[in-house]
């Protein structure tokens, strides 16, 4: 068994020592809870879809209020991908250990819907979510099924069925501010749990990156699983740079039936 295994294997046994205590654990997730669903995370440079256009231009809420269409456009392979992908075994392994009572609250960074297709149910989305979409004129409320596959196939802005006004997806474009109730809620769960898991976050977003840091203050324990360090690896009780879609199965695995 090679260094970099053992090392994985011990911290892994920590980490489900650790769980294995917790009563009310929360966990924290970003992109790279997705990427193993072929969901690309835009900040990781070079990746085709995102690289003929500058996100944090085209995905601003300045560039949809004057432009819809180019953000409709841009969006588009990326929705396709997005709408066809399946949870991958972190989304499975994490909804099982909300269904044993283990972990509380999932916090989200994805707008993706995985976390709920894998089944879990306490699920605060603190960038929104794409299964609805809001008509910036009436404020009408359209599930996204109902506008997808024309969507899909022509790339063109889906309107409003009452008022043909532009439909904004439900997600925080860059320069939006987030919604006070996910983040109150979340703020809560924080403040609440004795176990914080960070898994697929580089914890880099402000404000949500500082979310752990609430747990850390009130004397809860910290796990982070991500392939890059985050700030605050050194204060966590486990730190893991490993594939959370091995990790964490490994980690409920032995939790769950260890
Ligand atoms: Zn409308």
């Amino acid at each position: 068994m090679s260094r970099i295994t053992t090392q994985v294997d011990a911290a892994v046994g920590m980490a489900v020592e650790i769980m294995r205590h917790s009563r009310v654990a929360v966990v924290l997730t970003g992109a790279g809870l997705s990427t193993a669903s072929g969901i690309p995370d835009f900040r990781s440079q070079g990746t085709g879809l995102w690289a003929r256009d500058e996100p944090l231009e085209v995905a601003s809420l300045s560039t949809f209020r004057e432009h819809p269409e180019r953000f409709f456009r841009w969006f588009q392979p990326l929705a396709g991908q997005i709408f066809a992908a399946r949870p991958n075994a972190a989304h499975l392994a994490l909804a099982a250990l909300e269904q044993a009572m283990i972990i509380r609250t999932i916090i989200t960074q994805n707008v993706d819907m995985l976390h709920q297709k894998a089944g879990s149910q306490n699920v605060i989305e603190m960038h929104g979510t794409l299964a609805t979409l809001t008509c910036t004129e009436c404020f009408h409320k359209t599930d996204s099924a109902e506008c997808l596959p024309d969507y899909l196939s022509s790339g063109r802005a889906p309107t409003c069925r009452r008022c043909g006004g532009t439909l904004k997806p439900d997600v925080i474009l860059f320069g939006e501010q987030l919604p006070a109730t996910p983040w109150q809620q979340a703020q809560a769960a924080c403040r609440a749990c004795d176990l914080m898991l960070v898994a697929g976050s580089s914890l880099e977003v402000l404000p949500v990156a500082r979310l752990p840091m609430l747990a850390l203050d009130r004397g809860a324990h910290v796990i982070i699983i991500n392939q890059a360090p985050t700030y605050l690896n050194v204060r966590a009780d486990v730190a893991i740079m490993g594939d959370v879609a091995s990790v964490i199965p490994a980690i409920a695995e032995q939790v769950l039936h260890g």
